[in-house]
């Protein structure tokens, strides 16, 4: 187990930067992920930490150590890849033991460690197969074991479930989650799919082009985003955003482009022209048919479970969950109220969040 410190870490390619002086200190047994969309700098991040990239500038510290300058295997780290590069021709106990006879580990030690890894992620009765006989899951379940007989330091994880099936994540999530809990390692792991890192991570590092936007726990981020970008980014479906300006009478009301008037728990303060964002999740939006905002409905997606509806207020598309059994049609004209006390408030301008 490590901490893990990154000052200052910048990354070009050429003359192009990618990671621009990012910084964070992962503590020792965390499990932090790194969330961001496509391009934004996640697996460079990752892979210079394992030293499979060079650092342009700025330094990577592993248990107070800097590693810059260490190789990849110097560093006691492992890593765990989407496509999970097993060796095809070898078992399932070969390509868990392979690092480790690299390493010129006896023989006798290899066994018990293939053994014991084996058996915390359940590939006992798998130990003679190929991967080709294996199923998605349990290849994914050989890559971890492979970087779990090495006890590194740290684990890194880039987008593992990224190739399974939405039930096998599901399930390879809580395996992955346990798998910490028991093993209290340090984990860095990747992935564009926030619902990944709100359920498994203890802090989430949110990048966008190659800046850290907010770095805190899921609820941290998710009740206190800092801007709509974070605010946008963790939660499913996304968070709304409604422009408009606040009321000219000084009272909680905002204003909508088309004039329509919503209640606000309270005025945020903002500057003179009260151009604000109103970002409402779509579970705090409810019907209201008496004194709720003017909204036509586009598309009914049941889900099951509840309803997302799209609807279009004051120009703006907006989706709420509203309950399963529903009496609507696209077309309809319906009135919905916001659970403002919930809702956050973003400058217009600056899209940065505002108390
Ligand atoms: P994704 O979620 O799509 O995997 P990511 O956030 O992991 O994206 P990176 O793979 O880190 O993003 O890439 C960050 C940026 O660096 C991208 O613009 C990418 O095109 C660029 N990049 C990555 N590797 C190289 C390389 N070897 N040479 C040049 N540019 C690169």
């Amino acid at each position: 187990m490590a901490t893990v410190e990154i000052a200052d870490l910048r990354k070009s390619f050429g003359a192009f930067p990618v990671v621009h002086g990012v910084s964070m200190d992962f503590k020792d047994g965390e499990f932090i992920i790194l969330v961001g969309p496509s391009g934004c700098g996640k697996s460079t991040l990752l892979r210079m930490i394992a030293g499979l990239e060079d650092v342009t500038s700025g330094t990577i510290s592993i248990d107070g150590r800097v590693v810059n300058t260490l190789s990849p295997k110097e560093r006691n780290i492992a890593m765990v890849f989407q496509n999970y590069a097993l060796y095809p021709q070898m078992t399932v106990a070969q390509n868990l033991g392979f690092s480790l006879e690299l390493s010129k580990v006896p023989k006798a030690e290899i066994a018990a460690k293939v053994n014991e890894s084996a058996e915390i992620l359940g590939l006992t009765p798998l130990l003679d197969r190929k991967p080709s006989q294996l199923s998605g899951g349990q290849r994914q379940r050989v890559a971890m074991g492979r970087a779990i007989v090495r006890d590194p330091q740290v684990f890194l994880f880039d987008e593992p479930l990224s190739n399974l099936d939405a039930n096998l994540r599901v399930k390879m999530r809580a395996e992955i989650k346990a798998l910490h809990q028991r093993l209290g390692s340090t984990i860095v792991y990747v992935t564009h799919d926030q619902i990944e890192a709100m359920t498994m991570a203890d802090r989430i590092v949110v990048l966008r082009s190659g800046n850290v936007e907010q770095i805190g726990t899921p609820m941290e981020l998710f009740d206190y985003p800092k801007n709509m970008f974070v605010a946008g980014f963790l939660g499913s479906p996304a968070m709304n955003f409604l422009p408009g300006k606040l009321a000219a009478d000084g009272s909680a009301t905002l204003v909508l482009s088309n004039g329509e008037r919503v209640a606000l728990a309270r005025r945020p303060e903002v500057g003179d022209d009260g151009g604000i964002v109103l970002g409402v999740r779509p579970q705090d939006i409810s019907l209201d048919p008496e004194d709720g905002t003017a909204a036509t409905v586009k598309v009914i997606e049941p889900t099951g479970a509840d309803t997302h509806v799209l609807v279009e207020i004051a120009g703006q598309e907006v989706t709420c969950v509203l309950d399963a059994r529903l009496d609507m049609k696209p077309g309809d004209h319906i009135r919905l109220s916001f659970r403002t006390p919930a809702a956050h408030f973003f400058d217009a301008e600056t899209e940065a969040r505002l108390e």
